[in-house]
């Protein structure tokens, strides 16, 4: 691996491939997978992470916003792309660059339809979402007759799919309340079908959902962290491969005296003689300012070398006391073995957070 000479997210593309092989290798053959790339495929980098999984022949990609569906669209993704949450003001360019609504409330189902209509559409492709337990977006069970009626009215759209979200499918001390999601699911997608008198496919797992409730595969899954390589348990994660590693260099090295401080506020005070390391990444590049105060540490020479005071902008500052390091070495912030999930933990995030605060100013570099 390339040593970083400035601080850069190194994305692993072969273990992007892996992860994909692995989650699929769940699946039953016909199941579809739906690969979420939302928030620049978790903070790596959407159009080259969605073209690896597109020349792989991933069935379907998914984003947040519309905007994120014209970026894909921009850089050649040809699959169909669900936006999970689009806003209306975007239904021209959503139909313009081919892109699927999730329509979750009366509100957004009638707005759509006459978007879609005003554009002279036929058959639209939209996808229904309901909740079951959530209590995020989607309709409610209640509401199986108003959708299909107006969706007989109109000519314009018609729903392919219909899904919905787990609410806690890592949590294995909530199965029952995931099954219980599972089975109003279920017969929510049963009534909708019979109501609008032709099948829809149905999907409602993401990466905990694979794994741990293979009975609710359905039609097609949508995996967003575990196609990043973590998959919220341990057994998971020795089988899944993180791509992104953060890495950066010591910019300057200072020797420092007894009870002297550290940083903005002077937040921290030197026990003894001591040796600091100031590395190019803040909190404008994603480390926020809770891995501060020697919550966070980054890895120098394979040893661990804690965040001392306050996190800066453009800068935090390590302890390298006692570790043989030099100006220009480079530095480790998360990798494959110290994970962003461990490195999460350490401020109470979690990885999801973690990767996907990493910055646009950060560079995006691919390996394989
Ligand atoms: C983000 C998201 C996913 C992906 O979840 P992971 O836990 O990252 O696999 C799936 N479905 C919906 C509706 C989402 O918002």
């Amino acid at each position: 691996m390339p040593k970083a000479k400035e601080t850069v997210l190194e994305i692993d593309l072969k273990a992007l491939e892996h992860n994909y092989h692995f989650l699929k290798s769940k699946l039953k053959p016909n199941t579809k997978f739906l690969a979420v790339v939302k928030a620049f495929a978790y903070g790596s980098d959407s159009a080259t992470v969605a073209k690896k999984l597109q020349d792989l022949d991933v069935d379907y990609f998914a984003v947040a916003y519309v905007n994120e569906g014209v970026v894909l669209r921009d850089s050649g993704i040809t699959k169909p792309i669900l936006v999970l949450h689009p806003q209306p003001v975007n239904f021209k360019t959503l139909i313009e660059r081919c892109l699927e609504p999730s329509l979750y409330n009366a509100k957004i189902l009638k707005e759509f339809i006459a978007v879609a209509d005003a554009e002279n559409q036929t058959n639209y492709p939209v996808h229904i979402k309901f909740n079951t337990g959530l209590n995020r977006l989607g309709f409610w069970e209640s509401d199986t007759d108003y959708i299909s009626e107006h969706l007989k009215a109109t000519k314009a759209v018609k729903a392919i799919s219909v899904f919905s979200h787990l609410a806690a499918s890592e949590d294995l001390t909530e199965i029952d309340f995931t099954k219980t999601q599972i089975k109003n699911f279920t017969a929510i997608a049963d009534d909708l079908s019979s109501k609008l008198g032709h099948t829809l496919w149905r999907h409602l797992c993401n990466t905990s959902g694979v794994l741990n409730y293979p009975e609710a595969h359905f039609d097609m899954v949508r995996c967003g962290i575990g196609l990043y390589g973590f998959g919220n348990a341990p057994e998971y994660n020795t089988e899944l491969k993180p791509i992104a590693t953060l890495k950066s260099v010591i910019s300057q090295i200072h020797k420092i005296e007894p009870e002297e401080s550290v940083g903005y506020n002077r937040a921290y005070t030197s026990n003894g003689y001591e040796k600091t390391a100031t590395i190019p990444i803040g909190h404008a590049d994603g480390i926020s300012r809770q891995f501060g105060l020697e919550k966070g540490a980054v890895f120098i020479q394979g040893k661990s070398a804690p965040i001392i005071g306050n996190v800066c902008m453009d800068m935090i500052m390590v302890n390298v006391t006692g570790i043989d390091c030099t100006e220009g070495d480079e530095v480790i912030v998360f990798n494959a073995n110290h994970t962003a999930s461990e490195f999460a933990s350490t401020a109470n995030t979690i990885s999801y957070e973690i990767l996907t605060a990493i910055s646009q100013r950060v560079k995006r570099t691919f390996l394989h």
